[in-house]
């Protein structure tokens, strides 16, 4: 039988842990340091805990994140990253370096049950929810071969391209809310990996009561609510989800929730050509909601052969884009990153394969 990973335990599993084994609270709060802040590779480098401890520690647990299968580098410095679990459910990551900043998008669940029309993890299939280790994992790996580079001993602390983390890869993070709350608190724990909760993004379609879940945490990270479609005949037609958790509703819930610093909550709008992406279209998003203190981040569509629906033309961007603006909303079109490796915004999947998820049935 395997042990089990402390990688992924939170204050509170730690703290029990501690106290079952007779020990000082204060080594809880150690391990958790090196966890996530030091995030060493072996229990046998938590210098501070005395060596009996870290011996009985490796006799129950061991220490590990998720193994790299495939890294694919694209043309424009993004990077993809294949993991395979212990079990052999199969995730994608992606590290994209940007001019001021560089941000790593993650996985919550292996493939999706959403199946959302436009989308290949969804038309690829489900396989089951990752644990806070397993997300925590993406970012750590991406973190560490990204920093390890620098040599510079205040790197972390001075560095001039920060981390962003955006929860937009693989599955519907509030579908699998108890290990993805429990990874974002130590992501954005400055005892843990210290991201600041405004620039970490969670993306959902809007799974109502996680979502008020999450907006009832006292340390929250900035929603993106997948919109698509100015209406809910339409909605339904892309997101069966639309049927469980009607877009009125959730829109009302995301205008609820407390934004870190009182920015703005995001609408997302993946542009289908044809389909959503006419003026009519985004004169009645507008309508729906102008006024509100709301952006809106319009995607065009990244195609592949098993997406049956076109990219939006150009020009229909622009008219979208600046028929939103003259409603008085904020718009911004989705640049697509590392779309050579099919790393870009809705094209993580896998090629079908004994790892691959199972495939959907009709
Ligand atoms: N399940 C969550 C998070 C993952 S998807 C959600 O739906 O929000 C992250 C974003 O990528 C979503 O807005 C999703 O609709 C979008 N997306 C999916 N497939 C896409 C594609 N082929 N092209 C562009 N964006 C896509």
């Amino acid at each position: 039988m395997g042990r089990a990973n402390l990688f992924g335990m939170g204050k509170g599993a730690l703290a029990t842990l501690a106290a079952e084994r007779g020990q000082p609270t204060f080594r809880a709060r150690q391990i958790y340091g090196w966890l996530y802040r030091r995030r060493v590779r072996g229990i046998d480098s938590m210098a501070n805990l005395p060596k009996p401890f870290r011996a009985a520690l490796a006799e129950e647990f061991d220490l590990h994140w998720p193994d790299v299968g495939e890294r694919t580098l694209s043309f424009d410095g993004t990077r993809k990253y294949l993991f395979r679990l212990e079990d052999g459910a199969t995730i994608e990551a992606v590290y994209i370096p940007e001019d001021d900043r560089r941000t790593i998008c993650i996985s919550t669940q292996a493939g999706c049950p959403l199946k959302c029309a436009f989308c290949l993890t969804g038309i690829a299939g489900y396989k089951r929810n990752l644990k806070a280790g397993e997300i925590l994992g993406q970012v750590a790996t991406v973190m560490d071969e990204h920093e390890a580079a620098a040599t510079h001993p205040h790197r972390r602390e001075a560095d001039p391209f920060p981390w962003n983390v955006v929860v937009m890869g693989m599955g519907e993070p509030l579908l699998n809310s108890d290990a993805t709350l429990e990874a974002l608190r130590i992501l954005m724990d400055d005892e843990g990996f210290g991201v600041p909760p405004r620039k970490l993004t969670l993306s959902t379609v809007g799974i109502l009561p996680a979502l008020e879940k999450l907006a009832r945490e006292p340390v929250r990270p900035n929603l993106a609510i997948s919109l698509h479609a100015p209406d809910p005949g339409l909605r339904r037609a892309l997101m069966p989800i639309e049927e469980k958790y009607p877009m009125g509703a959730v829109v009302d819930a995301a205008l609820r929730y407390p934004i870190p610093r009182g920015g703005l909550v995001t609408f997302e709008y993946v542009l289908l050509g044809g389909v959503n992406d006419s003026v009519p279209h985004a004169r009645a998003l507008a309508r729906r909601l102008g006024g509100k203190r709301v952006k809106v981040n319009l995607i065009p569509l990244n195609p592949a052969p098993e997406i049956p629906f076109k990219a939006p033309a150009p020009e229909a961007v622009d008219a979208f884009g600046a028929a939103l603006a003259a409603a008085g909303l904020a718009v911004s079109v989705r640049r697509p990153r590392g779309r050579d490796i099919l790393a870009a915004c809705g094209q993580l999947h896998l090629k079908k394969g004994a790892d691959a998820p199972a495939p959907a049935r009709p």
